[in-house]
């Protein structure tokens, strides 16, 4: 694909982000390796994903130093590039901040997985240790999430949100949009189970 293309594509997936409701604000940074080269093409520090535009996707290199556009990389560019680098299968990595999966990254648990296709297409959700937003400890928690473990497509972010990939943006994010319906099915469950003990015990 060419350099173009793939920053049209990080585009259309900020956006789709952003109006599926997964992030506010300016929360959220989505990158994607540049196929053939060392360089990964991620998003601007402190702009809403819903208005990223292709003049938003900087060029960076593994170190982190900035190639090519204007402005700063993403703060979260630590753990991005951590990813790449302990997993060569990955592409893109999203990161977001939605509302039902950050509920169990708030509670300090893995995102429990009630359906079967949230068991089949996500396998196991850990969580990373919570650390602020930006900071090379934050980076080093999910770095280590999933050097842990070498199968998951998606973390929790202790107190924070989601981090997934795949092997493209469109994979990455698909799994968000999964992750975060089987959030809100996992919530759903758990306010019917506290239905039915209160229909037993009336
Ligand atoms: P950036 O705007 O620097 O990408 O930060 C957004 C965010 O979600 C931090 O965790
Ligand atoms: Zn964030």
């Amino acid at each position: 694909m060419s350099l173009d293309l793939l920053k049209k594509e990080l585009q259309y997936v900020s956006h789709k982000v952003y109006q599926k409701g997964y992030t506010q604000a300016t929360g959220g940074n989505i990158s994607v390796r540049i196929p053939g080269t060392d360089h990964v093409l991620i998003k601007r520090s402190g702009i809403s994903l819903g208005e990223v535009s292709r003049e938003d996707a900087l060029i960076v290199n593994m170190n982190g130093e900035v190639i090519e556009g204007q402005g700063k990389p993403s703060k979260e560019i630590g753990f991005h590039l951590g990813i790449y680098k302990v997993r060569p299968d990955v592409n893109a990595v999203v990161h977001c901040h939605p509302n039902y999966s950050i509920g169990y990254a708030c509670l300090g648990v893995e995102l429990p997985l009630p359906t079967v296709t949230a068991q089949k297409l996500l396998g196991h959700v850990p969580i990373a240790d919570a650390a602020p937003s930006g900071s090379k400890e934050l980076a080093q928690h999910v770095t280590d999430v999933y050097t842990k473990y070498p199968d998951i497509k998606i973390a929790l972010m202790k107190n924070h949100g989601v981090c997934s990939v795949g092997p493209t943006l469109e994979a990455a994010y698909n799994v968000v949009d999964l992750a975060e319906a089987t959030a809100k099915q996992a919530y759903i469950l758990s306010q019917l189970r506290v239905g039915e003990k209160s229909a037993v015990t009336n």
